[in-house]
């Protein structure tokens, strides 16, 4: 009986005289549309081999050319696609951390399109440095004395490691060995970078006594890690930057702050509790300090260091900077999103991240509503119990983890599958819609949803 089956899955070349086909082949390769044909004749095989109902074989094969359609489609479909984030978590790892304005991202297409001065410098006429177009900005921002950037605040912090304390000693407080996500584990970045680590203090407490007694002959480094994602409570103690600064100078030791989130204007005017900001490490007296460019600076991935100038340059001149380096789309979106800062109001309302922690609660209620009643209008609610509802968004990217935000946003429940069908539904349209699933019901949180995809959103959501 199989074998009748096997027979019948249409020849490639009679597949080849099929009209559909041949209009897959005309708008596309003949390459690709032919890799296409071999995949799902393969796929149909396979399926017949281990198919019991004969006539769930006999339709995929009537089907075969739709399927070949829909590879095709697949094949031409990029993997990496935008989502509506309506999770109410700002900084979302998972989600590409913090999306750029479309104004940041024309200054790296204008860049990218052609040739640039990357690395060259228009007034002399010769070689420049990848850092020359933001390094004076940023030391205007921070105070610093000179600036860099490399992939990632993970790799600020090895090549800071590794440049100033290679084969010495790093004393940290066993208070700030932070795992920050993904296992890049302090600890364990020192040992890459061939620091050793010292260990001072209780996990609670850590007194400056504590750096005191333990630098040494081979002391290289006093380190702070700011806690970004985690919070010790209650019975707790640990040194401020400008002690231990102090204490680096008496002892000639360079002091380094890992800030992780990497702040330049100070959140508590918009309701969050105080993050210290990188101008403050550097006005209490740190030698360097390193943090993400695209946590709560709203930026591109990068690690930006800014420091004493004597630092700064050993770091450039260390061989891991060139595995390490940004490239040409980091270093104009970096330029383009540093130079709002230049005014704070231009800063929270430009930057993306900032707008969305910013943003007023009655225009989150009135998004809430607008999606509400388009939800309404559209015919939603007829399988679906739609409500408005408070929430609370969370800023995430291990920033800030005790702190919520008032939020408004609309849930939806459905009647007709369950609720782990629907959210995959939601997940499997072509702008996926990343929701929050409580107590079965998918809240979609308007705080990260811009309002310009509301429409999008009905429309798909109308379409499951
Ligand atoms: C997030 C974070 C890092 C890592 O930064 P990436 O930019 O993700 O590489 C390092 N240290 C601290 C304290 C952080 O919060």
């Amino acid at each position: 009986m199989k074998n009748d089956l096997y027979r019948k899955i249409p020849k490639v070349d009679v597949l080849l005289e099929d009209e559909r086909i041949r209009e897959l082949i005309s708008n596309h390769s003949r390459e690709l549309v032919m890799d296409c044909i071999r995949l799902e004749i393969n796929k149909l095989r396979r399926f017949i081999g281990v198919c019991e109902d004969l006539e769930d074989a006999e339709r995929e094969i009537h089907l075969l050319a739709t399927s070949i359609e829909k590879s095709v489609e697949k094949t031409i479909t990029p993997n990496m696609k935008m989502v509506i984030n309506g999770t109410g978590t700002i900084i979302h790892t998972n989600l590409g951390r913090a999306p750029m304005a479309p104004h940041h991202l024309q200054h790296v297409y204008n860049v990218s399109m052609s040739y640039s001065n990357l690395e060259y410098n228009l007034e002399q006429g010769g070689r420049g440095a990848r850092y020359d177009h933001f390094e004076q900005l940023l030391c205007e921002l921070t105070g610093a004395e000179a600036a860099m950037a490399v992939n990632n605040n993970a790799a600020a912090v090895m090549l800071i490691l590794n440049a100033l304390a290679k084969n010495k000693d790093i004393i940290v407080s066993r208070g700030e060995l932070v795992e920050v996500g993904g296992k890049f584990r302090i600890p364990d970045v020192m040992d890459l970078s061939r620091g050793n680590l010292v260990e001072i203090g209780t996990t609670n407490k850590t007194h400056l006594d504590d750096y005191e007694e333990a630098i040494g002959e081979n002391t290289g480094l006093l380190m702070k890690v700011h806690t970004s994602n985690y919070k010790i409570l209650g019975f707790t103690e640990s040194v401020g930057i400008e002690a231990l600064s102090e204490l680096g100078k008496e002892h000639d030791i360079p002091v380094v702050e890992d800030l992780g989130s990497g702040v330049l204007i100070d959140l508590a005017k918009y309701g969050l509790t105080h993050e210290p900001t990188v101008q403050e490490s550097i006005q209490a007296g740190a030698d360097v300090v390193c943090f993400s460019g695209d946590k709560l600076l709203g930026g591109p991935q990068a690690g930006i260091i800014v420091g004493k100038k004597k630092y700064i340059d050993i770091m450039k001149k260390n061989q891991l900077t060139r595995a390490l380096r940004i490239d040409k789309f980091t270093a104009a979106a970096l330029e383009a999103v540093l130079m709002e800062y230049r005014s704070e109001e231009n800063a929270i309302n430009k930057i993306p991240v900032l707008r969305m922690i910013s943003m007023n609660i009655e225009e989150i209620k009135k998004d809430a509503n607008t999606l509400y009643y388009k939800l309404v209008e559209a015919g939603i609610d007829e399988r679906i119990t739609l409500k408005i509802v408070e929430c609370e968004s969370q800023i995430g990217g291990g920033s800030m983890p005790l702190e919520t935000l008032k939020s408004y946003g609309v849930t939806l429940k459905p009647s007709h599958m369950t609720i782990t069908e629907y959210d995959k539904c939601l997940r499997s349209v072509k702008k996926p819609i990343i929701g929050r699933i409580i107590n079965d019901e998918i809240l979609i949180d308007m705080r990260t949803m811009h309002s310009t995809h509301i429409d999008k959103l009905v429309h798909q959501i109308k379409d499951i």
